[in-house]
């Protein structure tokens, strides 16, 4: 009979210190003593590490974040593949901020925070950390629900980005026929390097960006960076055409149209190199400026692209007013058009007007052969998705797209990086 859904006897948690201090390692095995708890302590984290494979579930680790060997968050990473974690409280001696990230960390994995404290610390709120019950107690019946990843704070995002922590990573798009156009493109797609989080992807921070009104900071980044990349693969002989993505608030801006073209100068690049991606929900909010500012970027040679096509169910007849080269169908009808009649009649529609308003129709969020395939039949011109390539770090695109421009394209497929 499974035991999941019945209350057990509260039994008392055996408690792991990892602090490479001694003064403090010892004021902590105190304060745990006192508690009525036992303490187990360590000087250094790989000893810890050594220790853990036994777990049984029912322990508490008191973690110091910063120790000279192996810091405290490998020890979050090891904790994450256990099959019994200890619940955690962090310690820290340096700022907030490095608490926070380290308990977001955390709580991404799926580990249980009890708590965390700044060093000096606080006997009275140790104690009250390690005498409540109600962490051990509740995971017990979690099952399979994980802990709810932490938004980030303004504060946080404003940091990233006077620090400049985005980087952007490329993938591909794939040409069906080739009249005349190059086999490949590539679309930017934005990721924030956290210091302690690693990649963090763009459903994590664009809608706070844009609530807090910073978007034309992120995209200024985004902007420098793909130019300053694309000048670069210029130069090794790469010639792509790059798309950026850019927000409802970006084509509301009168001096878009002119910033572009000056970096675009600056850097030796033709305008014909890049595509404007803007997403058809954000399209139709100021209707009589973005066609203002749209149709100046058009007249200085840049391409526009509906993204997401088939979700903002805006008016056709504006939206066809406007003066766009490319329409993307979105991933959320590609992605089933195999098994979905309904999924597929929105696929064909879309290449349909597409070919009417003389527009490139491109497919996005393609992830296997057969529905590769069957675009092609249908006469979608491009295809982006797992199927050609994930996305990928600068170097790594560049890398992938001078094996895909070497080799043949049905008898050797080029690498997939995982990013
Ligand atoms: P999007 O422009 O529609 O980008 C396509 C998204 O689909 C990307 O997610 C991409 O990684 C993902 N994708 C591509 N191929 C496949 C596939 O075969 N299967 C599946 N399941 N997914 C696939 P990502 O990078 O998380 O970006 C999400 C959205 O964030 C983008 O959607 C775009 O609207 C926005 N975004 C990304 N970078 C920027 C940026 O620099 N500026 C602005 N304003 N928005 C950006
Ligand atoms: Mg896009
Ligand atoms: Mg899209």
């Amino acid at each position: 009979m499974s035991s999941d859904l019945v209350a057990q006897p509260f039994s008392a948690p055996q408690v792991y210190i990892v602090d490479d201090e001694p003064d403090i390692l010892q004021m902590l095995r105190d304060v745990v003593e006192l508690s009525g708890l036992v303490a187990h302590c360590f000087f250094q984290a790989d000893d810890f590490i050594k220790e853990i494979q036994g777990f049984d579930g029912n322990n508490i680790l008191i973690l110091d974040l910063q120790m000279p060997k192996v810091d405290g968050i490998e020890v979050i990473r090891h904790l994450a593949a256990m099959e019994n974690p200890p619940e955690l409280i962090l310690i820290s001696g340096q700022d907030s901020s490095v608490l926070s990230g380290a308990e977001n960390l955390a709580v991404a994995h799926a580990l249980t925070v009890r708590g965390t404290l700044e060093k000096p610390l606080s006997i009275g709120s140790l104690r009250s950390l390690l005498e409540t019950q109600t962490a051990a107690a509740t995971t017990k019946f979690k099952g399979d629900i994980k802990p709810a990843v932490r938004d980030f704070s303004a504060e946080e995002i404003r940091e990233a980005l006077d620090l400049n922590q985005f980087v952007l990573h490329y993938q591909p798009k794939e040409e069906f026929a080739l009249s005349g156009a190059a086999k490949y493109s590539a679309e930017c797609l934005v990721r924030w390097q956290h210091p302690i989080q690693g990649l963090i992807y763009p459903d994590r921070f664009i809608p706070l960006i844009q609530r807090q009104g910073w978007m034309a900071d992120l995209t200024s980044i985004v902007f420098n960076q793909a130019i300053m990349q694309q000048r670069q693969w210029q130069k090794d002989d790469l010639h792509i055409n790059l798309s950026i993505n850019v927000s409802a608030s970006d084509i509301t801006s009168l001096t878009l149209p002119e910033s572009i073209s000056r970096l675009l100068t600056e850097n030796e690049l033709d305008t014909t190199k890049i595509t404007l991606e803007v997403t058809e929900s954000e399209l139709m909010g100021e209707l009589t400026t973005s066609l203002d500012v749209l149709t100046r970027l058009r007249l200085k040679g840049v391409r526009l692209s509906i993204d997401d096509f088939g979700t903002g169910y805006s008016s056709l007849l504006q939206l066809f007013r406007m003066p766009f080269s490319e329409l993307k169908i979105d991933q959320s009808f590609v992605s089933k058009m195999v098994v979905d009649m309904e999924a597929l009649a929105i696929v064909k529609a879309c290449i349909m007007l597409g070919e009417q308003f003389q527009m490139r129709v491109v497919a996005e969020g393609v992830e296997d052969q057969a529905t590769k395939a069957l675009l092609e039949d249908l006469g979608c011109q491009a295809v982006q998705g797992y199927v050609i390539a994930k996305p990928m770090a600068a170097d790594f695109f560049g890398e992938w797209l001078t094996l895909a421009l070497t080799t043949s394209n049905t008898l050797v497929r080029p690498p997939l990086p995982n990013t």
